[in-house]
């Protein structure tokens, strides 16, 4: 168990071995922050006026989005920080498809950060979408399992792993549908007899259309999952393109 001042120790041989660096370009950094100057001025929140389910942008009568008014989703609150755009996409990108495990840890905190005023009132236990074994195998580490772990750590709440297993293989929903996005994940989740009457707040990177948390949210209800919430890093802005 390493004491106070060997933790500092460690910190300090991580950082002259991993000097503290930009989560978007990469770019060395004189104090340990989330993004270099540049990057940080080209960061784009979600708007405040948004879906009260969903955060979809914009004012909308109801209070509700379209797709949510239309199509109530299986959990009562899906919230990101960030649009999917510029530099945290980018960060995104370099975490999941560039190799960059390493990630989890800065972008768990920044989400801890930046998502402090909805995780007071979020639930306790973490649930991460999980990738399929095969993709899983093919690129080593599980981003997103990796991210709640890291959330999990900056905010003292618990990551279980096996509550949500993804049993059926689907493929990329970048360029999709929505209605093709729906079919491609539909039954694509299983959970486990553990979630039940559980609170569970789903973890992943991005919320597009909200297929694949549905599809996952249904799966645990399924399950007997009590309530359900999610956060993502980023929001695509999906019915104002
Ligand atoms: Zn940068
Ligand atoms: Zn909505």
């Amino acid at each position: 168990m390493p004491t106070p001042s060997n933790t500092s120790l460690l910190r300090g041989i991580l950082e002259l071995l991993y000097p503290p660096s930009c989560l978007a370009c990469s770019q060395v950094l004189p104090v340990r922050a989330f993004f270099c100057e540049t990057c940080d001025t080209a960061v784009e929140r979600v708007p405040p006026a948004c879906c009260r389910t969903c955060a979809e942008p914009g004012r909308f009568p109801s209070g509700n989005c379209p797709r949510c008014h239309i199509h109530p989703p299986p959990f009562a609150r899906a919230w990101a920080p960030f649009a999917h755009e510029g530099p945290v996409s980018r960060a995104i990108h370099r975490f999941k498809y560039e190799d960059h495990p390493e990630l989890a840890e800065p972008l768990g905190e920044l989400l801890a950060h930046e998502a402090h005023s909805f995780l007071r009132h979020a639930p306790a236990v973490l649930v991460a979408l999980p990738l399929h074994a095969r993709r899983f195998r093919e690129r080593q580490y599980d981003q997103t399992q990796l991210l709640a772990a890291a959330l999990a750590k900056a905010t003292g709440r618990r990551a279980p792993v096996g509550l949500l297993s993804r049993t059926r293989e689907t493929q990329r929903q970048v360029g999709l549908s929505e209605a093709a996005r729906a079919d491609n994940v539909a039954d694509a989740f299983t959970a486990s007899p553990a979630a039940a009457g559980q609170s569970l707040l789903l973890i992943d990177d991005v919320f597009t259309t909200g297929a694949t948390t549905r599809a996952a949210a249904d799966a645990l209800h399924a399950a007997g999952a009590a309530h359900l919430e999610v956060l993502t890093i980023a929001r695509a802005f999906s019915l104002s393109t």
